[in-house]
């Protein structure tokens, strides 16, 4: 064996709250895991601002702050937390084969998939901008729409999650604008039925976003164009959100492991962690297109760190 090659009994990829979870429970029990951060330390959470609804915090708490804490738990029981980047896995044989930027090779008893789904964007630089800046651009209702409880608002999607969200929206809200680019929607008869019949979710079709308004601190609206008519008005409100689809983090498992037909990471047992490949398990939104709690994402982190300590002791 080259020098060059770590042997491990569990290696964690991702740092969002499904991998410091999972780390949590795996140094807990012995099995010294090692988990390398990935290009966004801390995950999606580092993007939100106040998080509410995460037990334990009354008080509430940023998600940069949330992640900061998780990793000084996963590290205070001796997790080796690393940063780099997963280029390659070989998960074919016995032992299974991780390359960390490129020339690192670990070989691990156990590897735990954390590497969870990025919100996908319009794009825009003036959205981008208030998205960075913490300003009212947001990628998901649940975290962030109490921030807006009274106000009006926009939400960019036409698919399931938009339609949920809208509705989400709604109960707080005293108007949604929601922008669908095309004459219908994506979504299931059930659901977008569901959001035309509420009274405060106005529903623009054939519509797109030229600009994120905002006065420099905060969105105030949107400007946005009729693609049939062209037609361009501007929409007031303090919170844009968006809605339209998110991918999750699985490219180099393509062909390895079983993936659905969007790209998530298929659970091989309903009710565990387990994967198509033995000793591989998967927690957190790489699995999850449905949920994508930071709680979730945490219970399930427990659930494959639990699983791999069983599989490791079936194999002693
Ligand atoms: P999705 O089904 O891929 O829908 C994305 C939506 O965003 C589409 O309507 C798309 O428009 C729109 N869109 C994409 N890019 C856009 C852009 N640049 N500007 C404006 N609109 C844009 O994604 P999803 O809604 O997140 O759902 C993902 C999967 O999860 C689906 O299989 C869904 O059924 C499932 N899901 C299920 C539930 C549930 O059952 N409770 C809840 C949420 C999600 P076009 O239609 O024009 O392409």
């Amino acid at each position: 064996m080259s020098e060059n090659i770590e042997k491990i009994k569990c290696l964690i990829i991702g740092s969002g709250p499904a991998g410091y979870t999972a780390a949590i429970y795996a140094a807990r029990a012995n099995m010294k895991p090692v988990l390398y951060e990935g290009m966004q330390p801390g995950g999606q959470l580092t993007t939100t601002n106040e998080v509410e609804n995460f037990p334990g915090y009354p008080d509430g708490v940023t998600g940069p702050e949330m992640m900061i804490q998780l990793r000084a738990q996963a590290e205070r029981f001796e997790t080796d937390v690393r940063s780099g980047w997963v280029t390659k896995v070989e998960f074919t044989g016995d032992t299974h084969k991780v390359w960390v930027d490129k020339d690192k090779e670990i070989h691990a008893d156990t590897v735990i998939i954390s590497t969870g789904a990025s919100a996908k964007y319009l794009g825009l630089p003036s959205e981008q901008k208030y998205l960075e800046m913490g300003g009212g651009v947001s990628a998901c209702a649940v975290c962030d729409g109490f921030f807006y409880k009274g106000q009006e608002t926009i939400i960019v999607g036409a698919g399931d999650s938009a339609c949920e969200e809208a509705h989400y929206l709604s109960k707080l809200c005293t108007k949604v604008t929601m922008l669908v680019r095309r004459d219908e929607f994506r979504a299931s008869k059930i659901m977008s039925e569901r959001v035309k019949r509420t009274e405060n979710i106005v529903i623009m079709f054939n519509t797109e976003t030229e600009e994120v308004l905002g006065d420099g601190i905060g969105v105030t609206g949107a400007r946005v164009k009729n693609n049939k008519t062209g037609a361009v008005q501007d929409i007031p409100a303090t919170g844009f959100f968006v809605a339209v689809g998110h991918k999750p983090n699985t490219d180099i498992f393509k062909g390895q492991l079983h993936l659905d037909e969007t790209g998530y990471i298929k659970y091989e047992q309903a009710g565990t962690s387990k994967t198509n490949i033995p000793g591989i398990f998967v927690s957190g939104d790489a699995a999850d297109k449905t949920y994508r709690q930071a709680v979730t994402a945490a219970g399930t982190g427990c659930i494959a760190a639990l699983d791999a300590e069983r599989y490791l002791a079936a194999k002693e």
